[in-house]
């Protein structure tokens, strides 16, 4: 029997994942995830870089995880399990960081659109990078399910390895992105990139009354032949030649076309809702420490060998 090469991907428990999050990763992991041995991971420590309240951290990664099940990852078959219960993460992010240069992190994006944004630029929010090379990284994965905005974090990955190959000798993969183009980067309410730190989103798992009032606030454009935010989300429900018809039928009535939209995204994530409803905290419990379990197996036998590398295993 050949070994499953190894899949992972991570989303960090930063608020309620929305409509982004799933088209962007969490199907495409959910579309390909029985093909590897695969890892999904909530990225709790990425998530400090801008939530402060330990209550809503918490709860942030409860609901992470009832959301991965909701929307279709079976725990028996993939690693589901939290960045902090594997320290090797933060002690690799470590050794990268002493490796890389800060000019090398100032050509990142996403930290100079967090920052424009108006997220404080905290030093882990700049070397955030490193810590997600190193979540990859030790796993030997080969292909990370991500959205169009973290195309350059892969690159940022591949880098990483490369740096700490050349320098104390062949022990990273470099992996590769796997990115739906036909997804792109989802706009959020404002028309900006739909993120959880933004304020922008449409929920994934939000009431019926919560999806509703948030696609009825996605600024509309009336330059163009259609509003254009309500359409680039709409066609992740609806093929191209539907949408041209219902569009067409509703030139410049862009109620119509919002409720159009909020019923299209019911009738996919209504199921899924109730689904996680019956998912309980204790299950969360139960499926993180068996991730745990999993995981750091496999990321301390990477560790030692980085610790020998470099030299402070005497
Ligand atoms: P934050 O604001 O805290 O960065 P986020 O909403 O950007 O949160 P992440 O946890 O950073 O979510 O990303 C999780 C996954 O979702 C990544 O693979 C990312 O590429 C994808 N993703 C996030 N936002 C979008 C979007 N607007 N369109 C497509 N994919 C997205
Ligand atoms: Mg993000």
């Amino acid at each position: 029997m050949t070994e499953k090469k190894r899949l992972l991907t991570g989303l960090q428990s930063s608020g309620a994942l929305h409509i982004g999050n799933y088209f962007g990763s969490i199907k495409p992991f959910v579309d390909m995830y029985e093909g590897y041995e695969s890892f999904l991971m909530v990225a709790d420590y990425h998530a400090l870089t801008s939530l402060k309240d330990p209550k809503l951290v918490q709860e942030c990664i409860y609901n992470s995880v009832k959301d991965f099940v909701a929307a279709g990852v079976d725990p028996s078959k993939a690693v589901i399990f939290k960045q902090s219960d594997v320290q090797e993460h933060t002690e690799l992010a470590w050794i990268f960081d002493c490796l890389v240069t800060v000019p090398f992190l100032e050509l990142g994006h996403a930290y100079k659109d967090k920052v424009a944004k108006g997220l404080e630029a905290n030093a882990g929010l700049f070397t955030y990078p490193m810590l997600m090379a190193a979540d990859i990284l030790l796993y030997d994965t080969v292909i990370v399910p991500v959205g169009e905005d973290q195309r350059q974090h892969i690159e940022y990955a591949r880098e990483a390895a490369a740096k700490f190959n050349n320098t104390y000798g062949q022990t990273f993969i470099e992996p590769k992105e796997h990115i739906v183009k036909a997804v792109g980067t989802i706009p959020g309410t404002d028309g900006k990139k739909m993120s959880k730190s933004y304020g922008n989103t449409i929920p994934l798992f939000g009431t019926k009354e919560e999806i509703q009032k948030a696609v009825m606030s996605i600024v509309t454009d009336s330059s163009g032949q259609k509003p254009e935010n309500v359409y680039a989300i709409h066609k992740l429900f609806r093929t191209e030649a539907e949408l041209e018809t219902l569009y067409a039928e509703n030139a410049g009535k862009y109620k119509n076309l919002k409720d159009a939209l909020v019923e299209d995204i019911e009738n996919v994530i209504g199921p899924m809702r109730e689904k996680r409803n019956s998912i309980s905290n204790d299950d969360v419990k139960k499926i993180l420490a068996d991730g745990a379990a999993k995981a750091k197996a496999v990321a301390s036998a990477k560790m030692e060998d980085v610790r020998q590398k470099v030299g402070v295993a005497i």
